[in-house]
């Protein structure tokens, strides 16, 4: 069921999901949900990584799952963070990535309700990584850090 690298797919845009499907994307999540909970290192994935290109994401949130639909970011600090990332497609693979400390979104929860939420550290480097799913990058896109 995940998709890995180096599918096609995983670069490709995801579109934005629509009102109904925001309400009707409870098997998407449930399957999401699954995987994501599968592992303790597992902190988020994003829908084109069961093969469905659209814009929808779940994080792992102290101890909850966030259900994230069309994600838009309002800002992004200016502080940034360097750490080693993982991606459930790119098994075994670790990668140095530099990203935003703290960033706010707007996004619509899975009963499709606009939220602001700032989230920072961890969670902000994991929306990050998120989002970028959605717009067909990779961790492999950023370069190595020697
Ligand atoms: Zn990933």
């Amino acid at each position: 069921m995940i998709v890995y690298y180096p599918n096609k797919i995983l670069q490709c845009i995801s579109r934005k999901a629509r009102k109904s499907i925001v309400l009707n994307i409870s098997e998407a999540f449930d399957v999401m949900k699954n995987i994501v909970s599968s592992r303790s290192e597992y902190i988020g994935i994003a829908a084109v990584q069961i093969g469905l290109l659209r814009r929808i994401v779940i994080i792992k949130y102290i101890g909850l799952y966030m259900h994230i639909a069309n994600p838009i970011v309002l800002w992004r600090s200016k502080r940034m963070v360097t750490k080693m990332e993982g991606c459930i497609s790119i098994p075994y693979v670790n990668r140095l990535v530099t990203r935003c400390a703290y960033i706010l979104i707007s996004y619509r929860n899975n009963r499709n309700i606009r939220i602001r939420k700032t989230l920072q550290w961890n969670n902000a480097i994991c929306i990050q990584h998120e989002i970028d799913h959605l717009n067909g990058k990779l961790i492999n896109d950023y370069k190595k850090v020697l």
